[in-house]
């Protein structure tokens, strides 16, 4: 990791939900690199958590980890009150904790659908409702940022390609999608900014299956134009735009981040 020489995020402060891990972790160390004191969030993960925490230091950042399942409400108060006290107040929230418990429908479990909702989408509800409330509470400060907050939901492709498979995975992105957007219609008058980012296939553990062979890899790349798998970094060079102000003005959108998946690439030779 290297300190960029521009620093869009200067004396920011973001929280990174789930970023002891794949895109979360590089989110995380892009904006810390661009400037901002930086939350690692884990549930319960604090070794690749305080890992992650002394990379960021190592470059001169600033980090610290913070322990919470965005799924309970208490504890991701908790988490807020502990990030606000030491670093002040909070300007971005990249909430983007979640996971897949995969089944054909008539196996799911009730279990398997909760949960997965409760993770991606309550979770990314309760983070945003306490980011709000301190964007609120403290206001545009001149010389910090021209908004008074920054909001990034980590969506996906999902939100709107089907998923066979997978219902209550794409059900959680699509509803991460309608949420993002009513928060963006909400909060906008308040100069807070809410957006997702919508990755395609990005190398992480949470796919290791769909790229770690050749033949999986293969198979991957004919469902993406750009014919390469994504990495961390795609994401969090979006994640950095997106928080800083060089997207003001930009509210309410996906920004699709994903080699071209969602261009319905069956399409290309056939239809
Ligand atoms: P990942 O498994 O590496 O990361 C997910 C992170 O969320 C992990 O660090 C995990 O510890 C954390 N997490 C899980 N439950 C949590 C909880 N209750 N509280 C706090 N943190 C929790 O996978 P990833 O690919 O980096 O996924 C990050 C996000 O990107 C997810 O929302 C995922 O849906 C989304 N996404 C990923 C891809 C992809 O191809 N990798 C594509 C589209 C969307």
């Amino acid at each position: 990791m290297k300190q960029m020489d521009y620093q869009p995020l200067a004396g920011q402060v973001a929280l990174v939900t789930g970023a002891s891990s794949g895109i979360g972790m590089g989110v995380a160390k892009a904006l810390a690199l661009a400037g901002a004191s930086v939350g690692v969030n884990h549930p319960n993960m604090p070794d690749s958590a305080n890992q992650v925490v002394e990379e960021i230091r190592a470059a001169g950042g600033t980090a610290m980890a913070l322990s919470a399942d965005v799924g309970n409400e208490d504890q991701v108060r908790s988490m807020f009150a502990q990030l606000i006290e030491s670093y002040g107040t909070i300007d971005i929230l990249v909430a983007n904790a979640g996971l897949q418990r995969d089944a054909a429908l008539v196996d799911m479990t009730l279990a398997e659908w909760q949960f997965v909702l409760n993770v991606n989408l309550t979770g990314q509800f309760l983070c945003a409702r306490e980011a709000t409330r301190e964007f609120l509470r403290r206001g545009v400060v001149p010389g910090r940022s021209v908004a008074a907050g920054k909001i990034i939901c980590m969506s996906s492709v999902h939100e709107k390609i089907p998923w066979a498979g997978h219902c209550n995975y794409a059900a959680s992105k699509g509803g991460v999608m309608l949420m993002m957007k009513s928060l963006a219609q909400e909060l906008a008058p308040h100069h807070i900014r809410v957006n997702s980012i919508g990755p395609g296939a990005i190398k992480t553990p949470i796919n290791r299956m769909a790229w770690e062979t050749p033949e999986a890899e293969t198979e991957l790349l004919k469902l993406i134009p750009y014919n390469r798998v994504g990495v961390p970094a795609d994401i969090a060079r979006a994640a950095v735009w997106l928080a800083s102000d060089d997207s003001d003005y930009v509210t309410g959108i996906t920004l699709f981040v994903d080699g071209g998946m969602t261009l319905y690439p069956g399409f290309a030779t056939g239809g």
